[in-house]
C-alpha cells in the first residue's frame, strides 16, 4: 500500500489523509487500492449494449486486432465497439455540460420576467452582444426584454433540429469549412446527443469512422453549444469574471466559524449562497450559535465559478471533497450536479457535517434534499445556511484543519485577456501574438481537467505546466487542474519569475499577467476556444485554430466530460493529450483512427503519454512544428548581441 506522501504533492491533503487514516473514514484515495480497474473496461473492449452480452471483446495476447478478428455475439467488431463506447463517453460529456447551460438559460429568462427574486442581467454588453449573435433586435428596446429573447434562443439550440447552432459561427472561417466539409456542423444540442445513443443502440451504426464523425458532431455541439451558452448566459447573469485575488486550500476554512462548503458545478445555487451568507438575520443566528461568523467555501468547479466572481474562496478540488469533511469543521457541505462523490454522506457520518442536495437531478441516500428552484433560490439558500448554522454546536471528534493557504488570481475570460494585453482603448490580442511570433512566447497550452486517484493527486498537472512555463509556453487552465496548479503557487505574477523561461518571464511582467492563467470552471473550457479564435482573428499566426502554436492536455482526466473536451479541442483544430489511461487501447484500429488518422480531417489529433514530462514535450514539438510551419522558428533562436556584433549591425 502506498504511503500518503506519495497519494498526493499536496502537503494539507497528505495531512488529512493521515487524519482520516486514523479515524477509520475510508477516502477515494484508499478505496483505489481495493479497487481495481477492470482491464476489460479499461481499454474499451467490453459491449453491454445488449442483452446478448456483455462480450468481453479479448484479441488473443500479444495479437492487435489489425491481426487477429474478435467480435461479439451479434459480430460487432473490437473497432466497433471501442468507437461506441468512446461516442458514448462524449455523449454523457456533452449532455452533463448542455444540461448545466440549459439551466441558466431557463434562469436567465426567469430572471428576466421577474419570476426569479434576486437574479438580474450583471452584463449589459455580453447581452447584447450574444443578442447580435442570435439575431435579435436590440434597438432602444427594454433590457429585460432582449434578455427573454435571448435566453429563449439559447434553449431553441437544445431543440433545434436542423440548420446549425448559433456560435458555430464565431469559429475561424477556415475551421468552419472544414467542418462543412466533413458534415460535422451540429444541428441541435439535444438532437445530437440522442443521436449518439441511437447510433450506439445494438445494431445500428457498425462502422467505427462513422461513429467517429458523429462523435466530432456531438463534441462541437458541447464545446460551440451547451458549455458556450453556459459560460456565456452565466456571465450575463453574475458579470463577466474580472482578475481577482484568492485563497486555495483546506486552511481556508475557520474553525471559529459556520463553514458552508458549495461542491458542484451550477453557479445558480452557490450565487445565492453567497447572498444568504451576508444576511444580518443569518449572521446574528450563527453568533447565537456561538460562531464568529459564517464562512463560504467552495470544492471542484462551483468552487471556480464563485471565487471568479465574489473572490470566495477554495477548499480544494476533486479528490479533496472528502478530506474537507475530515477536517472536522464543515457544517454543511452543498452539492448540486457533477463530480460529487457518493461516498460523501458515510464520511459525513464520522462527523457532523449535513450533506445537502439541491437538484432534482441528483439526490444521494443519506443526504439532506433542499430542492433549488431559480424562483425561490434565496430561500433555499437560507434553508440551508441555517442547517449549517444548526449542526455547528453538534461539532464531533477532532478539528485539524491544515494550515496551508495559498494565494493566487483567478477570473480570466477571453475578453480580461484581451483588456489585460491590449489595454482599455486598444483591447486586442495583438501583443500576445506578437509576443508569440519574435519568440518570447513559444506557444500557448490549455491544461484543463479533473483529479484521478489511479496517479498522484496535483502531480501530473503541476509537473506538465511547470515544464511548459519554463520553455516559454503560456498555459491557460481550467477546472480542477487550474486548482492544482494554484495550491503549487504556479497562478501568480510573482510564479513568472520563480518559474517561466527567460521569454515568457520578461511578458508576464511586462504586463502583471502569471504565467499560468485561470479561465474558470469545466464549461469555460469555451472561453478557450474563443481566446483561441481570437489569436486566430488578430492575425499573423494562420488562419485557422490548428495553424497556431498551441496544444491541449488533461493529465489526471477522469470524467467522461474531459473526453467530450478533448474531443471538441481535436475538433477544433487542437493537438490534445491525455494521461492516466486512454479507454481505446483494445482497439489498435481505432486508436489509430484517433491518434493518426484525425490530422487528416481535422488537421490536429489525439495523443495518450501518461509521464507529466514526456506530454509536456509533446506538446512543445507540436507547438515547434507549428512555429516552423509559420516559419516563425527563427523568431526563437534568440541572440545575445556583444558590441562588436552590434557595432556591425550599425554599419550595415
Ligand atoms: S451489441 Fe453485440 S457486442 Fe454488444 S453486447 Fe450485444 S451482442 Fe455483444
Ligand atoms: S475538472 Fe473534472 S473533477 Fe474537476 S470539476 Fe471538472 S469534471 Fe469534475
Amino acid at each position: 500500500m502506498a504511503e500518503n506522501t506519495d497519494r498526493s504533492v499536496c502537503p494539507a491533503t497528505v495531512q488529512l489523509l493521515g487524519k482520516a487514516q486514523q479515524e477509520g473514514v475510508s477516502t477515494a484515495f484508499f478505496r483505489a487500492d481495493q479497487v481495481k480497474p477492470c482491464p476489460i473496461g479499461a481499454d474499451g473492449s467490453c459491449c453491454r449494449n445488449c442483452a446478448m452480452g456483455p462480450c468481453r471483446v479479448l484479441l488473443p495476447r500479444g495479437k492487435s486486432d489489425l491481426e487477429v478478428e474478435v467480435t461479439g455475439v451479434c459480430g460487432a467488431t473490437t473497432d466497433t465497439i471501442s468507437a461506441r463506447n468512446f461516442l458514448r463517453m462524449i455523449a454523457a460529456g456533452a449532455a452533463a455540460h448542455s444540461d448545466h447551460g440549459r439551466a441558466v438559460a431557463e434562469t436567465l429568462i426567469a430572471a428576466a420576467k421577474g419570476e426569479a427574486p434576486g437574479y438580474s442581467v450583471k452584463d449589459e454588453y455580453k447581452l447584447m452582444k450574444l443578442a447580435l449573435d442570435f439575431g435579435i433586435e436590440v434597438g432602444d428596446r427594454p433590457i429585460e426584454d432582449i434578455a427573454v429573447d435571448v435566453g429563449r434562443a439559447a434553449l431553441a439550440q437544445f431543440s433545434q433540429q436542423e440548420g446549425e447552432l448559433a456560435f458555430i459561427k464565431k469559429a475561424p472561417l477556415k475551421r468552419q469549412e472544414i467542418w462543412h466539409k466533413l458534415g460535422v456542423v451540429p444541428r441541435g444540442i439535444d438532437r445530437e446527443v440522442v443521436e449518439a445513443l441511437h447510433r450506439t443502440h445494438m445494431g445500428v451504426d457498425q462502422d467505427a469512422e462513422s461513429l467517429l464523425m458523429h462523435g466530432m458532431r456531438v463534441a462541437l455541439a458541447d464545446g460551440w453549444g451547451g458549455s458556450m451558452i453556459g459560460t456565456e448566459l452565466q456571465d450575463v447573469l453574475f458579470g463577466t469574471p474580472q482578475p481577482i485575488l484568492g485563497q486555495v486550500n483546506p486552511g481556508v476554512l475557520k474553525p471559529d466559524h459556520v463553514n458552508v462548503i458549495v461542491h458542484g458545478h451550477e453557479p445558480l445555487l452557490s450565487e445565492m449562497m453567497v447572498m444568504a451568507a451576508e444576511d444580518p438575520e443569518m449572521l446574528a443566528l450563527a453568533r447565537a450559535k456561538g460562531a464568529q461568523g459564517i464562512n463560504v467555501a467552495g470544492i471542484c468547479c462551483t468552487a471556480n465559478e464563485i471565487l471568479m466572481r465574489h473572490g470566495i474562496p477554495i477548499a480544494g478540488n476533486f479528490l479533496q471533497q472528502e478530506l474537507a469533511i475530515v477536517t472536522g469543521v464543515v457544517d454543511a457541505m452543498v452539492v448540486d450536479v457533477q463530480c460529487i462523490m457518493q461516498s460523501l454522506p458515510k464520511v459525513a457520518q464520522c462527523y457532523h457535517t449535513r450533506i445537502i442536495t439541491t437538484s432534482n437531478r441528483a439526490h444521494i441516500p443519506g443526504a439532506t434534499h433542499i430542492e433549488f428552484h431559480e424562483h425561490d433560490a434565496l430561500n433555499a439558500a437560507r434553508a440551508i445556511v441555517r442547517a449549517a448554522i444548526e449542526a455547528f454546536p453538534h461539532r464531533t471528534g477532532r478539528v485539524e484543519v491544515p494550515a496551508h493557504q495559498v494565494d493566487f488570481v483567478a477570473g480570466f475570460s477571453h475578453e480580461t485577456i484581451d483588456y489585460l494585453l491590449g489595454g482599455m482603448f486598444r483591447a486586442s490580442y495583438r501583443p500576445l501574438n506578437d509576443n508569440i511570433i519574435n519568440g518570447r512566447i513559444r506557444g500557448v497550452a490549455g491544461v484543463v481537467g479533473c483529479n484521478n486517484p489511479r496517479v498522484e493527486h496535483d502531480a501530473v498537472h503541476v509537473a506538465m505546466v511547470k515544464e511548459l512555463i519554463k520553455n516559454d509556453v503560456l498555459v491557460l487552465q481550467t477546472g480542477c487542474s487550474a486548482i492544482a496548479c494554484a495550491k503549487a503557487g504556479l497562478l501568480t505574477p510573482e510564479a513568472a519569475g520563480q518559474h517561466a523561461g527567460g521569454g515568457l518571464a520578461e511578458v508576464c511582467e511586462t504586463v502583471g499577467l502569471p504565467p499560468v492563467i485561470h479561465m474558470g470552471s469545466c464549461v469555460d473550457n469555451s472561453r478557450i476556444l474563443m481566446a483561441a479564435t481570437a489569436m486566430v482573428k488578430e492575425g499573423g499566426l494562420g488562419d485557422d485554430i490548428s495553424d497556431l502554436p498551441a496544444a491541449g492536455a488533461a493529465p489526471e482526466w477522469m470524467s467522461e466530460k474531459a473526453i467530450s473536451i478533448g474531443q471538441y479541442f481535436v475538433a477544433s483544430g487542437v493537438f490534445t493529450v491525455f494521461g492516466v489511461t486512454w479507454p481505446t487501447t483494445g482497439s489498435e484500429k481505432f486508436t489509430r483512427m484517433l491518434f493518426e488518422g484525425l490530422e487528416e480531417k481535422v488537421k490536429a489529433r489525439w495523443a495518450y503519454e501518461p509521464d507529466p514530462i514526456k506530454a509536456a514535450r509533446c506538446m512543445i514539438e507540436h507547438i515547434d512544428a507549428r512555429r516552423k510551419a509559420l516559419g516563425i522558428d527563427k523568431a526563437r533562436e534568440r541572440v545575445l548581441y556583444d558590441m562588436a556584433m552590434r557595432r556591425e549591425l550599425e554599419a550595415l
